[in-house]
């Protein structure tokens, strides 16, 4: 059979479209994605047909030509463009944060409050008890107030825009005083340089990048009178100087600097702010909700980054919160609520689902021993060496059960927090190193991240690492089935 005869085989849209397990299939999906994927096989196999070589054409297997075959093709093709692009995967990595993957997986009870309160009519906007319209802000602050002793609370889309708002409301056409050690970018376009320059406000840069003193703050402060007069320093020298609006501390969240260094604490800048009445901005990141240094954690935590006295701090709710993406922004009522009429406020404002996770999330917080048992990222930061340990022996038992041919050993790992948060932290983990007889760990890496369920593991001196401290337990026999398949 020649090629135009096998293109003459081809069956027309509409014939396939008739028969019955399309009709049904078109019922269901909608004619249109069905008619897309019977389209689709066809200019296949026309292009297949007219890519053959003449006398190939002689093979051609014309049964896969039929209407019946045809029609199966384009089932299978309906479930492909389906597939979406944002699924589950597996964590194998180590690290708890890991930005790529999605940053914090939710508590079950946030999880199923999203489902809850986004299925159906909701309390975004209403207060139930007074019958009258109520403030989406107000939704958590009460909360958040419980957890913290912040005077106020507001959240925004991510600790991003909770600077942003927090620098237009409080400096725009001023200037905010920041540590040159701590002109950070946090990945991705944000820089505080960047971020201070659209939120109208002046950065008044001071100290070294190794080195910023209490005096070096002290020095840089420009009064409101200074500001108006020609006394200023700055405009003796050209440049145009403003008043200063308040002072910011960074946290490094994604770096360190080590040797020769000094940095000026919150609670100094405390005082320096009260001491000349200027408010003290603190950009905390990590949302770190309790004390974890029995855990290796050595990192600042909300309530007690409050109680020494800073006007406003801004975190992130995706961090060491363990909720969703979130920037939530806690202090001084009168800042608050300037920053809640903000036209910003508006832009940058989040969803009923980003509110419901995160109240069920921050409930946790009410114990500390729910919040270390419940949330995700504080259970994997908390988990012990020896429970690492039994878990990587189930898995490794797991996988060999599933398929002999994966050689599996069981080695001691350093996990980490990722995402930004602690980064000299080592948390000492435990990983299941798989291997198969003859082949790289290259090859391996990319069969288990193509697999049904991608699992993303670290390789190591050329060794496959699934490392436990990220994998749930639940996930362990997901694990086991991908190398079933293999
Ligand atoms: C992570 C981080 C940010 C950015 O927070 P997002 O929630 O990712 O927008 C800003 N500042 C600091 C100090 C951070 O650690």
């Amino acid at each position: 059979m020649d090629k135009k005869e096998l293109l003459r085989r081809l069956p027309k849209i509409d014939d396939v479209m008739r028969q019955e397990s399309l009709v049904m299939l078109a019922e269901d999906k909608g004619d249109l994605i069905v008619t897309d994927a019977v389209r689709e096989v066809i200019a296949a196999k026309r292009a297949e047909i007219l890519d053959l070589i003449e006398d190939m054409a002689e093979h051609y297997d014309i049964r896969s030509l039929e209407i019946g075959k045809v029609a199966e093709a384009a089932e299978l093709r309906v479930t492909e463009n389906e597939k979406l692009r944002l699924f589950p995967l597996i964590n194998a990595t180590g690290t708890i944060l890991h930005t790529n993957l999605g940053r914090a997986p939710l508590c079950r009870e946030a999880m199923d409050n999203v489902k809850c309160v986004s299925e159906s009519y909701s309390s975004l906007e209403y207060n139930v008890k007074q019958g009258v319209r109520g403030s989406r802000h107000d939704l958590v602050s009460e909360l958040i107030k419980e957890l913290t002793g912040a005077e106020d609370a507001m959240v925004v889309n991510n600790n991003a825009a909770a600077t942003m708002i927090v620098l237009a409301t409080l400096g725009k056409g001023r200037e905010i005083i920041v540590s040159r050690g701590e002109l950070v970018e946090i990945g991705g376009s944000f820089r505080i340089p960047d971020i201070m320059a659209e939120s109208g406000a002046y950065l008044r840069e001071v100290g070294t990048s190794n080195k910023t003193k209490a005096s070096d703050y002290e020095n840089a402060i420009i009064t409101e009178e200074e500001a108006k007069s020609f006394d200023c320093e700055g405009l003796k020298s050209g440049a145009p100087r403003y008043q200063t609006a308040a002072i910011m501390k960074v946290h490094k969240s994604n770096y360190e600097i080590v040797g020769f260094t000094e940095e000026t604490g919150i609670e100094e800048l405390v005082d320096i702010g009260k001491k000349h009445d200027i408010p003290v901005i603190y950009d905390m990141g990590n949302g770190l909700m309790l004390d974890m240094s029995e855990y290796g954690l050595r990192e600042p935590n909300v309530p007690a980054s409050l109680n020494a006295g800073v006007d406003v701090m801004m975190f992130s709710g995706d961090k060491l919160l363990g909720g969703p993406q979130a920037g939530i922004i806690v202090g001084k009522k009168e800042y608050i609520r300037a920053m809640k009429k903000h036209p910003l406020a508006r832009a940058l404002r989040v969803d009923k689902m980003t509110f419901a996770a995160l109240e069920a999330t921050l409930m946790k917080y009410r114990d500390p021993k729910l919040a270390l048992r419940d949330i995700p990222v504080l259970r994997m930061i908390a988990e012990s060496k020896d429970s690492l340990r039994a878990r990587a022996e189930r898995l490794a038992y797991a996988i060999s059960e599933a398929n002999s041919d994966i050689a599996c050993e069981i080695t001691e790992v350093e996990d980490q927090i990722g995402g930004g948060a602690a980064p000299m932290v080592r948390l000492p983990g435990w990983a299941v190193s798989v291997s198969e007889a003859g082949k790289s760990a290259d090859r391996m890496e990319r069969k288990l991240r193509k697999a049904d369920v991608p699992v993303i593991g670290r390789i190591n001196e050329d060794r496959m690492l699934l490392c436990v401290r990220t994998i749930a337990e639940d996930e362990i026999d997901l694990v086991a089935e991908v190398f079933r398949q293999f």
